[in-house]
């Protein structure tokens, strides 16, 4: 058996752990600080549940204010300019009010260019296993590259794996799924659609108002998003066995005229940090899409000449949440509340797909429709070099439903890299890291922090 010795022999300043969006922006913030950044990624890819084809939500509150902006504006601009995507497009009616499609594609390709131009060193096909602590500081964590255990040193730590791997190995407290139940939101798997009329399937799909978007260089417009439910199918569809419920759900995103996003897939009672639990659902949801094209081209108008490709990985909505030292929860949420240590602004309302994977329910933000992220749901408790950021701060299971989504992801992963930075220059415990320190930085940077100006 071989004994694991240093994968690569230096410290680094900053390491971040999972490359989704949340990892892309803490990786990229930190090393724009001056710190040197490794990021972590398992896959031989980065942009995590990003990398599946779906809308950014949500850079804009109802009453059309932005108040998402920084490293998320700064790729969403970048991706504009190479047809990647078309802004921020209202949606007329629904429980988001605008829209954000991007290519999966170019995103990924974008944001890898970004981490090498600022230095980050980007470990692909590593997975962090452990961690090595020295008292209540990560001292060195154990990955598992390709055939190859080994450790990598950091000053401080981002756990940005969606699952807080790292903050359970830390030993800081978490939670997993639903209280008292250990219940959690269903898995889904995005599906891609190639050669659709995307006009034609709206119109025979869409049950609200579409928002449409012409392109830059375009002169036509598309259905960049729609949504709708199956229940004029709801007959064929429980005969094919697709679900096991009626009136199903789905949404679409695209920013090209002949291609779609399709999220119309769910599979209820799946812990989704199980890799066994997965792998199974993988096989079923692939299965449960297969049949799904098979109905839209048969049935639907604008798919008649559809080819479907079910993504490579499964989407998983929730699992773990780490205990920090403030729980975001839904009435925060629903009062638009303000923090003295806000490092951001959401404005996605609470989304919550109920695990036993038959409804949905959604849930305003109260006030001027945004609400603050505080710090301190960044800060888990007992660990003294380690933030956390993305789908597995801390927040309630309702609180959940509003920040999983990917610009609070982006938000909370730009504070979580500039506070590792800071927090690594100056030797400062993350939790002590005072705000007229932190908050003035992230102004800098390009992010928002709602309508105290922080000088
Ligand atoms: C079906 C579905 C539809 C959704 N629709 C939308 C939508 O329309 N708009 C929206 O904004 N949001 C949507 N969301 C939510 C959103 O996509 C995710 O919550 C968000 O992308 C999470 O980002 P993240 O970077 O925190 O986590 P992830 O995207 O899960 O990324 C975590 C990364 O960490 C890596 N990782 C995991 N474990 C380890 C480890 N041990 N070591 C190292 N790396 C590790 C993973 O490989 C992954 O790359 C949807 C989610 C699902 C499942």
């Amino acid at each position: 058996m071989q004994t694991p010795a240093d994968l690569i022999d230096e410290t680094y300043d900053v390491l971040v752990a999972g490359a989704g969006v949340t990892g892309i922006c803490a990786a990229l913030a930190a090393a724009r600080q001056g710190a040197r950044t490794v990021l972590l990624e398992p896959r031989p890819f980065i942009g995590g549940n990003a990398a599946t084809g779906l809308c950014i939500h949500t850079f804009k509150t109802k009453d059309g204010r932005q108040v998402v902006r920084g490293l998320a504006q700064e790729i969403v601009d970048a991706l504009v300019e190479q047809g990647g995507a078309v802004g921020h497009v209202p949606l007329p009616e629904g429980y988001v009010h605008s829209v954000t499609p991007v290519d999966a594609d170019l995103f990924r390709m974008q944001t890898t260019a970004m981490l090498a131009h600022a230095g980050v060193t980007i470990l692909y096909n590593t997975a962090l296993v452990d961690a090595d602590m020295r008292q209540d500081s990560i001292e060195r964590v154990l990955v598992c590259s390709k055939s190859k255990l080994g450790y990598l040193k950091a000053r401080v730590f981002v756990d940005a794996t969606g699952d807080a791997d790292l903050a359970l190995r830390a030993q800081a407290p978490v939670r997993t799924g639903w209280s008292g139940s250990g219940a959690m939101q269903p898995v889904s798997m995005m599906m891609r659609v190639v050669s659709v009329d995307t006009r034609r399937a709206c119109q025979a799909l869409s049950e609200h108002p579409p928002a449409w978007a012409t392109k830059r260089g375009e002169s036509e417009p598309i259905p960049v998003y729609f949504h709708g439910t199956f229940t004029r199918w709801n007959g064929v569809l429980r005969e094919l066995g697709i679900y096991d419920h009626d009136d199903h759900q789905f949404w679409t995103n695209t920013v090209w005229p002949d291609q779609l996003n399709f999220n119309g897939s769910r599979l209820a009672h799946i812990d989704g940090s199980d890799p066994i639990a997965l792998s199974r659902a993988t096989v079923a949801l692939t299965e449960q899409l297969h049949k799904l094209g098979a109905f839209l081209r048969a049935h639907v108008p604008g798919f008649e000449h559809a080819s479907f490709i079910p993504n490579a990985f499964v989407g998983v909505r929730e699992t773990r949440n780490v205990r920090g030292l403030y729980e975001l929860d839904e009435s925060d949420i629903r009062a638009g509340r303000r923090f003295d240590d806000a490092i951001g602004q959401g404005c996605f309302p609470v989304d919550i797909h109920h695990p036993d994977g038959k409804k949905q329910e959604h849930i305003d933000i109260g006030g001027d429709g945004a609400y603050d992220i505080p710090y301190r749901a960044l800060v888990p408790q007992n660990v003294r070099n380690l933030l956390v950021a993305g789908r597995c701060i801390s927040v309630s299971e309702y609180a959940n439903g509003a920040t999983r989504n990917m610009a609070p992801c982006m938000t909370t992963g730009e504070a979580a890299g500039v506070a590792a930075a800071l927090c690594s220059a100056t030797a400062t415990p993350c939790a002590e890291l005072p705000m007229a320190r932190l908050q003035p930085a992230l102004v800098q940077a390009g992010a928002y922090l709602g309508e105290v100006v922080r000088a």
